[in-house]
């Protein structure tokens, strides 16, 4: 969550008085005014929290037939991108925890408050969450290269299956390896080999779809969930990108240098390869060795593999 450029503060309440008496003091915030937006609606709320356009969203427990925390817990709680201070009617510590274990940066009871008391909840929560999304980054993305990190991938590619079997929608997950990368290293060195680990990355960033993952698995192996996409549009997508790779090597800044790269990639896809998620990554690793085995730069599928095995 990087601070907004736009000091904007979103109320969502059902109380007009609420709603004046927030109003007067966001235009009287000793750091300067800032802009309100107000609604009662629950569902734009929620739309609202989500969209990540405000620096501080004011949370009401109660709007009518909805709880606060309800609606905080459907915007992703720790990982909504709109921190949120939670206003309570009364002071509780039942509801003073709830709402920090839902994901609350902190909790003003109405009755109580002040204008220095909202400006500096806004100011805190607003830093909190800064810090908290830097942390989330961090934790979740691979530094040399951006990607998702191994953590990430195995809570994304669980919900991705949990999704997949409550809807019966298929996804497929490709494992891809750069071809002969030891090489890079002992010839170029290490540095020049990160270079290639990053050219490599950007590559795959930039093709994949926006509801697709691309994750590092490990030093030079790449995971790839694609979502809503069965063997057929997985091997092709696959094969765009070989043909990307192919006609942009890596080039060395700095060095006469232009290193050509290829991948070998194994393909599994749901429902057809697995029953588990394990079963699944197992699949396309083992559709990766099979590429590997048939002499690099290919694609293998899952089910192409099982079939060469038991064919001999
Ligand atoms: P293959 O075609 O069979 O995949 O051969 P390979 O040489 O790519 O595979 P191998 O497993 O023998 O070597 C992988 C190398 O990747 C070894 C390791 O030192 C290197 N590596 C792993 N992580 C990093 C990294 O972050 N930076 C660099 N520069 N090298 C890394
Ligand atoms: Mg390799
Ligand atoms: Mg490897």
């Amino acid at each position: 969550m990087a601070l907004a450029p736009v000091q904007k503060i979103l109320l969502i309440a059902n109380d007009a008085q609420l709603h004046r008496l927030v109003e007067d003091y966001c235009a009287r915030f000793r750091g300067g005014p800032w802009v309100l937006d107000w609604t009662e609606d629950p569902a734009k709320g929620l739309k609202l929290l989500q969209s990540g356009r405000y620096a501080v969203c004011l949370l009401d427990s109660q709007l009518g037939g909805t709880s606060g925390l309800d609606l905080l817990r459907t915007a992703g709680g720790n990982d909504c991108p709109t921190p949120v201070v939670f206003l309570a009617a009364d002071a509780s510590d039942e509801i003073n925890e709830a709402a920090m274990e839902v994901g609350a940066m902190d909790y003003l009871v109405k009755e109580e408050i002040t204008l220095r008391m909202v400006e500096h909840a806004i100011r805190y929560a607003r830093k909190l969450g800064a810090t908290m999304s830097r942390l989330r980054q961090l934790a979740t993305h691979d530094a040399l290269t951006g990607l998702c990190n191994r953590r990430e991938f195995e809570r994304m590619i669980a919900e991705e299956w949990q999704r997949s079997t409550r809807f019966g929608h298929p996804f497929a997950l490709v494992m891809a390896d750069i071809d002969h990368f030891k090489r890079v290293n002992d010839t170029h060195g290490h540095q020049v080999g990160d270079l290639v680990l990053q050219h490599v990355s950007s590559l795959l960033s930039g093709q994949i779809r926006v509801v697709d993952r691309v994750c590092r698995y490990g030093g030079e192996e790449f995971a790839i969930i694609m979502v809503e996409t069965d063997r057929r549009q997985a091997v092709e997508g696959m094969e765009r990108l070989f043909a990307l790779l192919a006609e942009l090597p890596c080039t060395v800044p700095g060095k006469d240098l232009t290193l050509p790269v290829t991948l070998s990639a194994g393909v599994a896809v749901v429902p057809d390869d697995v029953g588990t998620v394990a079963d699944l990554i197992a699949a396309a690793d083992e559709a990766l060795y099979g590429a590997k085995h048939a002499g690099r730069n290919r694609i293998v599928t899952s089910s192409d593999w099982t079939r060469q095995k038991s064919t001999g």
